[in-house]
């Protein structure tokens, strides 16, 4: 019987599990938030239960495999709307528990469940999510949060009230290029960031690729570009300006007035934000770019970083910029970052501590992306976002 590193790993015990626990154990007994995958494996019935809600594209394509990468937590539940689906998902996972929506809040009832993903359209992130916390799970809700501030609140409200952790999926946070990044941003050879620009977007298709239906209609979509997209920018950037703060924005429409596939959401944004620091984030946004474009630049004082692509599933690169020449910076595989992002939540929900990426992270950049949305609305004028 072939025996891989897992296997040894539980049948090694202490020593040389130990070993390998390396830096996300000491995070973990600092009581940090986990930024990366722990390496000790659990025992399945000692892992986090998961259900997953919403069974698309990325659940399918992402989420659900991930747990076959994961160490300290397992797929238990899957709920959905179409029972055909869902039956030929719990057998191919061997996933004990189905729900339909209708018997979705009968999970109060199931100990195998304690943390619940919500992959649903966003229009049905609030709803979907307070259920879960009255059902007394923890919830990693997608992004982006919620389709309005107002709905983050609740759903932050209704965190508080059951005592559960609420966490929004940046699975960028978990990633190893971006964290190399940000290992390198924090260090010496950048220097104080002066300027991010970050462009994210794709050509929205609606005829030939179904979940970008739902994404052009506003009740279930929330916003257009800037909430599906143009949110990697603005998260990513200000995930490596830590310790800044935004001041304002300002924003202005950038997509074809007469698109008949912009009717109810925005097609596009360009943005800018302001520091406290006088750093200038700037981006952009659209369901109009091809290729498809996740590009982040990292101006610093003394060198800069390039990234591009910045915030896919698999295929992330990091080039530092210095002296006239350019390094392609080695770092873990990008696909690393759906396993590390999952455990990462088991474990913060397990000791009852905020998740790295919280829903707080989540209504901040939904009230920035409303406050765009104003300045777009009037022409551009900044607002501002002091105290956000
Ligand atoms: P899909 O359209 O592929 O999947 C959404 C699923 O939600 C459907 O398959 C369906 O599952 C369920 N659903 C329930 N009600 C509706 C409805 N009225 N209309 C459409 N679907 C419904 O979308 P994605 O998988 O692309 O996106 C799901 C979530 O994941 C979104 O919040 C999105 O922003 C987020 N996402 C995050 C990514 C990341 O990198 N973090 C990447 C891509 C998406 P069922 O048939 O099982 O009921």
């Amino acid at each position: 019987m072939a025996i891989n590193r897992r296997d040894l790993l539980i049948a090694s015990g202490g020593a040389l599990t130990a070993a390998m626990a390396g830096r996300a154990l000491a995070q973990e007994a600092q009581g940090q938030p986990l930024m990366g995958n722990p390496t000790l494996p659990l025992p399945p019935q000692q892992r986090m239960g998961w259900a997953v809600v919403g069974l698309g594209s990325f659940a399918v394509g992402q989420l659900m495999p991930a747990f076959g990468d994961a160490n300290r937590s397992r797929l238990t539940a899957l709920v959905s709307g179409n029972p055909e689906k869902l039956a030929r998902l719990a057998d191919t996972y061997g996933v004990e528990h189905t729900y339909s929506y209708d018997d979705y809040d009968s999970i109060v009832d199931n100990p195998d469940i304690d943390c619940v993903q919500i992959a649903l359209p966003v229009g049905l992130h609030a709803e979907y999510t307070i259920r879960a916390l009255e059902a007394g799970k923890h919830v990693l809700c997608e992004k982006p949060m919620a389709s309005t501030s107002a709905e983050c609140e609740a759903m932050i409200a209704a965190a508080r009230k059951a005592g559960k952790v609420l966490g929004v999926g940046y699975r960028v946070h978990f990633e190893p290029t971006n964290q190399a990044a940000l290992a390198m941003i924090r260090g010496e050879d950048i220097g104080p960031l002066r300027h991010i620009r970050a462009e994210h977007g794709f050509q929205a298709d609606p005829e030939n690729w179904p979940p970008h239906r739902w994404r052009l209609e506003k009740q279930l979509a929330g916003g257009g570009s800037m909430y599906d997209i143009g949110i990697y920018g603005i998260n990513t950037s200000l995930m490596m300006l830590e310790g800044d703060a935004p001041m304002s924005i300002s924003a202005v429409y950038a997509y074809p007035r007469d698109d008949a596939r912009f009717r109810e959401v925005e097609g596009g944004v360009d943005w800018r934000i302001t520091m406290r620091s006088g750093a200038v984030v700037s981006g952009s946004s659209s369901y109009c770019y091809a290729p498809y474009h996740s590009k982040q630049t990292y101006i610093g004082a003394k060198s800069s970083l390039r990234m591009d692509p910045a915030t896919t599933y698999y295929e992330n690169a990091l080039w530092h910029e210095h002296g006239g020449r350019e390094t392609q910076i080695p770092a873990g595989a990008p696909y690393t970052q759906f396993a590390g992002q999952v455990d990462a939540f088991s474990e913060a929900a397990r000791a009852g501590r905020p998740h790295a990426t919280p829903g707080e992270m989540g209504y901040r950049d939904i009230r920035l992306i409303e406050m765009a949305y104003r300045s777009a609305d009037q022409g551009g004028a900044p607002v501002s976002l002091e105290g956000i």
